[in-house]
């Protein structure tokens, strides 16, 4: 199975991609995660990419679309893949459905987490004052800057597969089982249609 995964930061997008991980053994390819360990083994492009994560943008869409295209050949994602973060905007949309192409792979289902931002934001908020703010991109100000360039960026990743008809939304905003529950009804629609 090959997926991926979009919605805002905030709305359990990583938990329920580390589900799907433990349910249908695929493997979790996070653009998040390999940033950030680039950023700490200090290589090039993890210098580059670590004052514009830290100020909440985007990384450019070359050195992402070359991230992913390694990571694609890699020979444990030909089991199966959830892209998590990835794609981010309509140009790696576009660059993924290219390079998928290529390899003659097709997506079994892209979902969409919706969530509504103020709930995101007094989330992050509680959380902030009960922890004194410990990882600076969970800063309320870093939110709400990510919130922007989720809507602005990455809002239009989710229309791009909505026009293809491949877009499945769920509520980010329910328990995080019944997101799971959402998520897995969409798969089993979609692996046996
Ligand atoms: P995440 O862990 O997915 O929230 O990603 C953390 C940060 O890494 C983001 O705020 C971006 O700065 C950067 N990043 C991750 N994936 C991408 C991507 N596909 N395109 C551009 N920047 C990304």
């Amino acid at each position: 199975m090959r997926l991926i995964l979009i919605g805002p930061p905030g709305a359990g997008k990583g938990t329920q991609a580390q589900r799907l991980v433990e349910r249908h053994g695929l493997v979790q390819l996070s653009t998040g995660d390999m940033l950030r360990s680039a950023v700490k083994a200090g290589t090039p492009v993890g210098k580059r990419a670590q004052v514009i994560m830290d100020r909440g943008d985007l990384v450019p869409d070359d050195i992402m679309v070359e991230i992913i295209a390694d990571r694609l050949e890699q020979p444990d994602s030909a089991g199966g893949f959830i892209l998590d973060g990835f794609p981010r905007t309509v140009a790696q949309a576009e660059a993924l459905t290219r390079l998928l192409r290529d390899k003659g792979l097709k997506l079994d289902a892209v979902i969409e987490i919706a969530a509504n931002e103020d709930t995101l934001i007094s989330r992050i908020e509680k959380r902030a004052r009960e922890t004194g703010g410990a990882r600076a991109d969970d800063t309320v100000e870093t939110l709400k800057k990510r919130l922007k360039v989720y809507r602005e960026q990455t809002a239009p990743v989710a229309d791009y597969y909505r026009r293809q008809g491949a877009l499945r939304s769920v509520d980010g905003m329910k328990s995080m089982d019944e997101v799971t529950k959402a998520i897995e009804g969409h798969l089993s629609a979609a692996t046996t249609a």
